[in-house]
């Protein structure tokens, strides 16, 4: 939207402020202030710079520090640290290494008091990297703090970057789509366990995911009644254990099932469903009329992975991975020298192979300078654990993701 005579503001992720003036946007914006791209540039030098600092992101920085790497920079653009862990509220599956049983809340806060305790990590919040270019020697990467003020552009050149950006939720194309009231899941956790709002008083949530389970069960939690859950295929995606818990508290799972319309005036006071057959088209006849205020979408996430691509590093569409990814070796390093990646941004997985590939990014960057702490036994180490995370059947779509990566890297890799 266009804030304050900013356009194309992310407002999902800005924070409000009295009178702020906001605009919905039907058309490309404008630059409005051309004088401030002319500002003063403060130019910063670093080693190591990590964009983005969910669990892939601050685990890279903490490998690198390790290594002592004398300056590491980690940015994001939110207002705290943590990415999609600060949002969290439930315990996480997986091993012990990588944190099971604890709140991915909780584990933000450990992270980042880590973080805190190297004396060679710098952090910087509330700053977008709007542009990276990719230079003989170096990288250079532009970052603004704060947006709608315009407040300050940065200059950050370093010798080495990891993008852990994360992902962005995908949306539905459905009459209504546009209706407040219509979310993604994704951001229905974050106003509920970041801000404490609920959406509304009743949902329907469209994807039975471990996404769109986990946020289903936490918007009972916060009192929110959920109508049912709809999903297109056949079963249900996420863990059984997410399921079954929504059962016992009475909310129907529909498989095979999907939405068909949203409407109401102004804002969501109903939905339609509708019977799918084999190849996901409609059964006519099996319409359902559905009471609620907020439908949540939770049908999947995208990588991102647009810095990756202005930097150059090729990128290819892999299913699997949840879209288009930058093709990476084993290092995490992709098709630019120096240029890493790490989580989400590089195949949708979890929070726990998130946490071992920002490891395997932050080392494999740190040996590339020259810093080398028993850096090949680590790698080793933490190639060994996400293979042990890819080996059961839930394994089977990341394995695959990262098998179909491994082979676009020209001349191939042993992965
Ligand atoms: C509802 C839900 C439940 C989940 N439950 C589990 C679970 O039980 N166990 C588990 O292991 N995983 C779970 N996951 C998955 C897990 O949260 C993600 O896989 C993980 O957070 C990915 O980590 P990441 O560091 O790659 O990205 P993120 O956590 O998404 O962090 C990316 C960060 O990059 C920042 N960023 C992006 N672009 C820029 C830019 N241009 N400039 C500056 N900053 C930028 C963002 O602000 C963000 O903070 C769950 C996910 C969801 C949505």
């Amino acid at each position: 939207m266009t804030v304050e005579n900013i356009p194309n503001v992310r407002t999902c992720i800005t924070p409000l402020e009295e009178d702020i003036k906001v605009y919905e946007q039907d058309r490309v914006g404008e630059i409005p202030d051309k004088k401030f791209f002319n500002k003063n540039r403060k130019k910063i030098d670093e080693d190591v710079v990590i964009v983005g600092s969910g669990p892939a992101g601050l685990m890279a920085a903490i490998t690198a520090a390790k290594q002592e790497v004398p300056s590491i920079l980690l940015v994001d653009e939110n207002h705290l640290f943590g990415g999609q862990l600060i949002k969290q509220s439930h315990k996480f599956f997986g091993s012990e290494e990588e944190k099971a049983g604890t709140r991915g809340i909780d584990l933000a806060i450990e992270l980042m008091e880590q973080v805190n305790s190297f004396k060679n990590i710098k952090s910087m919040l509330e700053t977008t990297i709007i542009g990276c270019y990719n230079g003989k020697n170096n990288h250079k990467l532009i970052a603004v703090k704060r947006l709608t003020k315009g407040d300050q552009l940065y200059e950050i050149n370093c010798k080495s970057v990891i993008f852990a950006c994360g992902a962005m939720e995908n949306m539905l194309a459905f009459p209504g789509n546009d209706l407040p009231g219509v979310y993604g899941a994704g951001g229905v956790q974050t106003l509920m366990n970041v801000y404490g709002v609920k959406p509304g008083k009743e949902v329907l949530m469209i994807g039975a995911g471990n996404v769109g389970l986990i946020v289903s069960y936490q918007l009972l939690q916060a009192g929110v009644s959920v109508n049912r859950v709809v999903e297109i295929l056949p079963k249900i995606g996420g863990y059984n254990v997410h399921a079954a818990k929504l059962r016992r508290c009475g909310v129907p799972i529909f498989t095979s099932h999907s939405i068909k319309e949203v409407y109401g005036k102004g804002k969501v006071e109903g939905a339609t469903v509708v019977a799918v057959n084999n190849s996901f088209k409609e059964i006519p006849g099996t319409e359902e009329n559905v009471t609620c205020d907020t439908v949540c979408i939770a049908v999947g996430l995208t990588p991102s992975i647009r810095l990756l691509e202005q930097i150059g590093a090729k990128t290819e569409y892999i299913a699997e991975a949840g879209g288009h990814v930058a093709i990476h070796d084993s290092s995490m390093q992709t098709t630019v020298k120096g240029v890493f990646v790490a989580g989400d941004s590089s195949g949708i997985e979890e929070a726990s192979t998130a946490m071992i590939e920002g490891q395997l990014a932050g080392i494999s960057a740190a040996l590339l300078l020259g810093y080398d702490k028993e850096a090949g036994k680590l790698k080793k180490k933490f190639r060994k654990a996400l293979d042990g995370f890819r080996s059961g059947p839930f394994g089977l779509k990341p394995k695959t993701c990262k098998e179909k990566i491994a082979c676009c890297w020209d001349g191939g890799i042993n992965y």
